[in-house]
């Protein structure tokens, strides 16, 4: 398995028909999510599309995740989760963390995503709204919503499969000021593998 470091980003291909298995290694960091079609980085996994085509807010087994031009990219396969994922909230950027009273660079999701492309020699034109795996973000009364500590436990994982080759992002979302990385509010590692 490949590590997320704690605070850090990944990305990898993902072909068409492959699966990757995403494992929340201690059980309650939030992973990040982002799929991009191989062949136009314009085209991307998008939560907006993705609610309307799915009927809900939170995607369970089966369901198959779309990009912002409707087409399939990712279907998730399998959950040992408890099924709390979060498709409402934007990644966090340093601006998130300078609202919430951070002085100087914080980590951020955002900026995670482009160091991972950029490891693969490609940059995203721009920060979609990612699939936040295991960050419950109740809704409450059909309005509010709450930020809540995960519900997934250690070695728990998700399995999603390409419907078209992409490229799957990853960031261990190192936000340590409210409690969606647990009530520790201490970001770890998280692992993913290729699973064919
Ligand atoms: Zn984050």
């Amino acid at each position: 398995m490949i590590e997320i470091p704690a605070r850090r980003g990944k990305a990898t291909r993902l072909p068409a028909g492959q699966r990757i298995r995403i494992v929340n290694t201690y059980g309650q960091q939030v992973v990040d999510t982002w799929a991009f079609a191989a062949a136009d980085l314009g085209e991307f996994m998008s939560m907006e599309h993705t609610r309307i085509a799915i009927g809900r807010i939170i995607p369970g087994v089966g369901d198959t995740l779309v990009t912002n031009r409707r087409r399939p990219i990712l279907t998730l396969i399998e959950d040992t989760s408890g099924g709390i994922h979060d498709t409402l909230v934007a990644a966090c950027d340093r601006w998130r963390y300078e609202l919430l009273g951070c002085v100087g660079y914080h980590d951020n999701c955002t900026d995670n995503l482009a160091a991972a492309l950029g490891e693969l020699g490609l940059a995203p034109p721009e920060t979609p709204s990612p699939l936040n795996l295991f960050m419950n973000i109740p809704v409450i009364d059909g309005n509010a919503i709450d930020v809540l500590p995960p519900v997934s436990t250690p070695g728990s994982h998700v399995t999603l499969r390409a419907e078209i080759d992409c490229i799957v992002a990853l960031s261990a979302c190192p936000q340590d000021m409210v409690p969606v990385n647990g009530a520790a509010m201490t970001p770890t590692a998280a692992h993913f593998e290729v699973v064919g």
